[in-house]
């Protein structure tokens, strides 16, 4: 994606509002999303019943959101494969993108095209969750229902050819392998959790009852936040906060946002230089997913880092 040039200076820009994607009329609710996205929270309800509650499920939780938000997310899905904004060995690159996967937020080509159209048409009709159109749109109203661009082998060709031309992401988009991916790492936590319950209690049960604290702190609860830290940079990010660079979109920077998601918040900065790695442009601007990447650079696994402009 090509880089903006912007005057940087703080300034308000006009909203407008939007009507919602005549892509997506007619209204057609997109069912696997909409099953999931309702499935996965009343399941993460389940952190409310005291027999499920464990020291260890909150530290998964809250260890998670960066291992699988920040250096999922971010650091892969966003910065790496959306706007190679740096270089990473194969295997870490496939490694990272895993841990993306196992936030459910669809598979590295679909995230990466969504992503890149959000970019070019940013607070258009074209856009595929400005929250212009209103807030709940540009949260996850968009994600209900269904966009008739975002299926065509067009739009693949368009926004993500270069990701399909990796053998592990096109496995991933085949027959839902990415979806099963999602599914063993929830196994795997609940698998481990459960044995390990058994192994210190010396009772079955006791185990069982283990494993599900792991799973329901360690995956459900972890997947349900991770999901609305990248949904508000797309709601909050685009309506709440201050601007640094006249983008000519509604993008924002926002503390709040910045903070819970590990540097993504800082929206308007990246709209303007949008294959800058550090999305922190201020030195007060903190940027975890940047320290983060900075770590690797001087571990050798990152290369070719695209710098700020100052
Ligand atoms: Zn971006
Ligand atoms: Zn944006």
């Amino acid at each position: 994606m090509a880089t903006s040039d912007s005057t940087s200076r703080t300034r308000s820009h006009p909203r407008t509002r939007l009507d919602r994607p005549s892509t997506s009329l007619p209204v057609l609710i997109y069912w696997p999303y909409l099953i999931n996205v309702v499935l996965i929270h009343m399941l993460a309800a389940l952190v409310l019943l005291p027999a499920l509650f464990s020291w260890t499920g909150l530290l998964l939780c809250f260890f998670g959101l960066y291992l699988f938000g920040t250096l999922g997310i971010n650091l892969a899905f966003h910065r790496l494969l959306t706007h190679q904004s740096l270089v990473v060995p194969k295997w870490l690159e496939r490694t990272l993108a895993t841990l993306a996967i196992c936030c459910l937020q669809d598979s590295p080509a679909r995230w990466v095209a969504i992503h890149r159209q959000h970019h070019q048409h940013s607070d258009t009709d074209a856009d595929p969750h400005s929250p212009l159109v209103n807030f709940i749109w540009g949260h996850f109203g968009w994600v209900f229902l269904e966009n008739r661009v975002h299926n065509k082998t067009t739009n693949y060709e368009r926004y993500c050819r270069d990701i399909l031309r990796d053998p592990y992401y096109f496995w991933c988009e085949r027959k839902l392998h990415w979806f099963w991916i999602y599914i063993a790492h929830a196994l795997l936590f609940f698998g481990v959790g459960t044995l390990v319950g058994w192994l210190s209690s010396g009772d079955y049960w006791s185990g069982v009852q283990w494993g599900g604290s792991i799973l329901v702190w360690g995956v459900f609860l972890r997947t349900v936040l991770v999901w609305h830290i990248t949904w508000s940079v797309n709601s909050i990010g685009h309506l709440f906060g201050y601007q640094n660079y006249d983008t000519k979109d509604s993008s924002r920077n926002n503390l709040f946002c910045a903070l819970i998601s590990n540097g993504d918040g800082w929206h308007n900065n990246h709209h303007a230089h949008q294959r800058c790695a550090a999305h922190g442009h201020k030195w007060w601007e903190l940027d975890v997913t940047y320290l983060t990447i900075r770590l690797l650079e001087l571990m050798g696994l990152a290369t070719k880092v695209v710098r700020a402009p100052l």
